[in-house]
């Protein structure tokens, strides 16, 4: 039989929304005499058939049928067009015509295949529910008709314990409802029950829903033929209800909060890459990079800052052993301008229990990061009383309290100021027994200034209040990772103080 040349398109036609199929299936639909597809499939395209093309109609089951009949009818000399849904290669028909080609012996000089590429599943699913594929990912379908369910295990096993983000396709169906079920538990023996999970169904097709959840609750939701499970890695989080994976590993924790990503400035620096390829090989010698790799992906570090107290600057010998064994030989301990010791340990170092014996030897743990820090002098070595009963109140109120950025106080116990209070943020100064107070430093650049002196002689009883006010103000009111003189710029005033920036 020597007539023309069959074609055998096989088309990915994307989620289902006409604005997501590419011109190039578009073509191809419109080029077919033949299409074939599963109903649901067929009617998502329905709107671009014509009238003269013969449309073959399959159920879901009968796929093998479907790629057979199809190469019966382009050995024809016909050109059909197979149809699926997202991409034709992903869990679609593309394989499956091959490996009949392969069966019956046909190759390109039987019959013209081409494969047209589709936007998939996980791709349209990930744009719904934020970026949750911004780091490594893979698919997995849950199926396990053709696919024996120890591979499938197996493959949920290795995904989770290599951090990658997981599309799981095909998660359930009316007779297979335990998979996911099965799989969610795998996936609890690495990651944390709070690990974001996206779930997605019938991607921007009418019956789209997205829902974003956690490991420990997405059972509770409905999932079915029609939905793809995005479960994060550790680093994915939510932020106004998208799920985000960041590029980058590293994190940084500190007292009573959660991990936080390096701010993004941060992370390209040498000393935030202690898991790359030249480092590791450096510290191991010649031990399998990849294998240490696994282990220092999770690395998140924790910081805290230690000190004697607020008024207090003498650390006793003690003090400085518990440091050092809570440091441990991994840890570091940097001094600060700021009337404290930086401290970083790894995780796996248990923070929490290092962060209990620093309190029990009686020094003062506080958080860091874009929190209130409250510097004060040291009284003369405790010689001018008076003032220390405000500095440590004002301490414990609003000491490690969350600000847009950085907010130092700064309390001196008298008119020398040698502290330098008047030189931070907020700088709060004791004088005959009332307080001056100053805000809106600008405390560091070439063109640094003090801060303004807005009110003076204040009753004592009233400054902790007062500042506390102000605090809490800024706090709300500021922009993320704006400064206080900044805001201070901006707005011109602050619980009832006003303040205008310096003509330098
Ligand atoms: N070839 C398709 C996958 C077919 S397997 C692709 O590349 O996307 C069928 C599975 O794909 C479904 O069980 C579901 O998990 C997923 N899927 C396909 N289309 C979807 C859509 N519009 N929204 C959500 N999930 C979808």
């Amino acid at each position: 039989m020597e007539g023309k040349k069959g074609k055998l398109l096989l088309i990915g036609f994307g989620p289902g929304s006409e604005g997501h199929l590419t011109g190039r299936a578009r073509e191809a639909i419109a080029e077919s005499q033949v299409i074939l597809g599963y109903k649901t499939y067929v009617d998502l395209v329905r709107d671009l058939l014509r009238e003269d093309q013969v449309v073959m109609e399959a159920g879901m089951t009968e796929e093998v049928a479907r790629a057979q009949e199809a190469i019966r009818v382009v050995l024809e000399g016909k050109t059909v067009g197979v149809i699926s849904s997202g991409d034709a290669g992903v869990y679609g028909m593309a394989g499956l015509v091959y490996e009949v080609m392969a069966e019956k012996g046909l190759t390109s000089r039987d019959l013209e295949v081409e494969v047209i590429p589709g936007i998939s599943a996980i791709n349209s699913c990930a744009s719904l529910l934020g970026a949750p594929i911004m780091h490594d990912s893979c698919t997995i379908s849950l199926s396990d008709h053709l696919t024996p369910w120890e591979v499938i295990a197996r493959r949920v096993d290795a995904a989770a314990q290599s951090d990658f983000v997981i599309a799981f396709y095909n998660p359930k169906s009316g007779r297979r409802t335990r998979q996911i079920e099965e799989a969610r538990r795998i996936l609890l023996q690495y990651r944390s029950p709070q690990t974001p999970v996206g779930l997605v169904k019938s991607a921007y097709r009418e019956q789209q829903s997205v829902v974003v959840t956690d490991l420990e609750h997405m059972l509770e939701h409905e999932i079915g033929m029609l939905t793809t499970v995005v479960v994060g890695n550790t680093s994915t989080f939510v932020y106004d209800e998208k799920m985000v994976t960041p590029r980058g590993y590293h994190r940084k924790y500190t007292l009573d909060r959660d991990e936080q990503n390096l701010k993004l400035n941060e992370r390209l620096k040498e000393e935030a890459e202690p898991w790359a390829l030249h480092t590791v090989a450096k510290e191991k010698g010649e031990t399998n990079p990849a294998t240490t790799y696994v282990q220092s992906a999770f690395m998140s570090t924790f910081e805290c800052m230690v000190s004697p107290g607020v008024v207090n600057k003498t650390f006793t010998p003690n003090q400085w052993i518990t440091i050092g064994e809570v440091a441990g030989e991994k840890g570091k301990i940097q001094y600060t301008p700021h009337h404290g010791l930086l401290l970083t340990l790894s995780a796996d170092s248990k923070p929490k229990q290092g962060v209990q014996k620093l309190r029990e030897a009686g020094l003062l743990v506080s958080p860091t990061g874009d929190v209130v820090v409250v510097k004060a002098c040291d009284f003369c070595d405790g010689d001018k009383k008076d003032p220390i009963p405000y500095a440590k109140e004002l301490q414990a109120r609003v000491s490690g309290l969350s600000v847009p950025k950085e907010l130092r106080i700064g309390f001196n116990g008298c008119g020398m100021v040698c502290y330098g209070a008047v030189k931070e943020d907020i700088g709060i100064v004791y004088r005959r027994g009332k307080f001056d107070l100053f805000l809106g430093g600008k405390t560091a650049g070439r063109q640094a200034y003090q801060a303004q002196l807005v009110a003076e002689g204040m009753e004592p009883d009233v400054i902790v209040d007062i500042v506390e006010n102000i605090v809490r103000t800024y706090g709300e009111e500021g922009y993320p990772g704006e400064r206080f003189y900044k805001y201070l710029s901006r707005l011109g005033k602050i619980a009832g103080f006003s303040w205008s920036e310096p003509v330098c």
